[in-house]
């Protein structure tokens, strides 16, 4: 039991909720700000997520940098526009693994026109990126609260998430800490009772958890999420860069503390643009496990996947037609989903998949039922590992609560370091609809003209 739980904690996250692209246009930007221009495109972003074991990402983009006032852009609005497409572009390239925030400065007279404009374009309507620090919102400004208000209630109405890094401007040395958490609580949440908030960075900025300001209104939220707050009902926390591998431990006691405060169960992963001296999605995993969580809380915080990264968010498609083509897409996602967490070994995300009651009927087998055993069949024993797992649907019909899928499946892997396979099957999956998901409720296989399986 004892190799199971570790082999839990170590499972790579399923989402890095904090990501960025940096493409040509934005780099000239960057060169002043971090030193060195490096591009990074989609490839190269999910290059970087495979390394690391993680599936999808939530792609911020950087277009608000254009919006800092230390800076004065020509065409600004334009280049904001540019900047917010080419990032959605980059994620379609990648529909099933990326997904592109808008960003803009809320301060901008064009902000409720970018808002608005991504509200309609696919690639850009699930979450808008704002950053308080870089755009200099500050609070306590009356002027600035009015205009933030604002823009919090139209991506309400629109059902667009928000991603914000709450951290007014350290180098401007703006104010920061209890108070202004308290008029996010009581002044903007309740604006936004109908979307996902996250909060970046645990209200703070990364690396580390070392500024007092940041703990203090992290301090705020964590103790109105403790106590049951209406208006934090849909905050989510990132832990992006948060843990550097040299937190000291009275930090990072601090930290854990507060995670524990919010509940593993409102804690994201991320781990912010690959440059400069920024760790790399593997390396930041690998530094917030080594903060002092048990496995379980890991494991939990491992598999959250904010609703604004789920496919079926805010997906409201009117016609029975429509439905059933994108409960065939959602069925099709998850089928994704069930291969990628088999081949990371990660028995937990596959057994998420199945109802409470689900069987499976394995070749050769008796009938296994239930999650926990579920859970026990699907945990590889030391040495084995699947490199490949693909499924292949040939049919999926959808009737009413139970869709019908058939198809076959192609599976490889190794035993002690030899590779075996690939080999072939063929299956049927029950599916039942539970809530705004899908889970496998019946799950019987065998192998092909040759035999499969390992
Ligand atoms: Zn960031």
């Amino acid at each position: 039991m004892l190799w199971a739980a570790r082999l839990a904690a170590q499972s790579a996250p399923t989402a890095d909720h904090h990501q960025h692209l940096i493409g040509p246009a934005i780099i000239g930007l960057l060169a002043t700000d971090s030193g060195g221009p490096e591009s990074i495109t989609a490839p190269g972003l999910v290059a970087l997520l495979d390394s690391a074991g993680i599936e999808r990402a939530l792609v911020l983009s950087v277009a608000y940098m254009y919006g800092s006032p230390s800076r004065t852009v020509k065409d600004e609005y334009a280049k904001v526009r540019a900047q917010n497409d080419w990032t959605a572009a980059q994620a379609a390239l990648y529909p099933e693994r990326l997904r592109a925030a808008c960003g803009f400065n809320p301060l901008k007279e064009y902000a409720l026109d970018e808002l608005a404009r991504c509200g309609l374009d696919p690639g850009l309507r699930h979450a808008i990126k704002l950053h308080f620090g870089n755009a200099d919102v500050q609070l306590d400004n009356p002027a600035h609260l009015a205009r933030v208000r604002e823009v919090f209630r139209a991506a309400n109405a629109r059902r667009m998430a928000i991603v914000v890094h709450m951290r007014a401007s350290i180098s401007r040395k703006r104010p920061y800490g209890a108070a202004q958490a308290r008029i996010f609580l009581e002044q903007l949440l309740p604006l936004v009772p109908d979307i996902p908030v996250q909060v970046a960075h645990l209200a703070g900025t990364g690396p580390g958890y070392d500024d007092p300001p940041s703990d203090s209104a992290m301090a705020v939220l964590a103790e109105a999420v403790h106590r049951g707050d209406p208006r934090t009902r849909r905050l989510w926390f990132d832990v992006t860069t948060v843990a550097d591998p040299g937190i000291s431990p009275a930090n990072a006691a601090r930290l854990v503390k507060r995670i524990r405060q919010v509940g593993v169960e409102r804690i994201l992963y991320g781990s912010d643009a690959a440059i400069g001296e920024n760790l790399r999605p593997r390396e930041s995993w690998a530094a917030f496990r080594r903060l002092p969580l048990t496995d379980s809380e890991l494991d939990r915080i491992a598999r959250n996947v904010g609703p604004h990264l789920r496919e079926s968010a805010s997906t409201a498609v009117p016609t029975s037609v429509g439905q059933d083509t994108s409960d065939r897409a959602a069925i099709q996602e998850l089928a994704r989903r069930f291969s990628a967490a088999y081949v990371r070994g990660d028995a937990g995300a596959m057994t998420d998949l199945y109802t409470r009651d689900a069987v499976l009927f394995p070749e050769r087998s008796a009938a296994i039922t239930g999650r926990d055993a579920i859970r026990r069949y699907w945990t590889l024993p030391p040495g084995r590992r699947v490199t490949r797992h693909v499924l292949r649907p040939e049919g999926i019909t959808i009737d009413g609560r139970h869709a019908y899928d058939h198809g076959t499946f192609e599976i490889a892997g190794e035993r002690d370091g030899v590779a075996w396979g690939p080999s072939q099957g063929k299956y049927v999956v029950v599916w039942r609809r539970e809530g705004d998901t899908w889970r496998m409720h019946l799950d019987m296989w065998n192998s092909g003209p040759e035999k499969a399986g390992p």
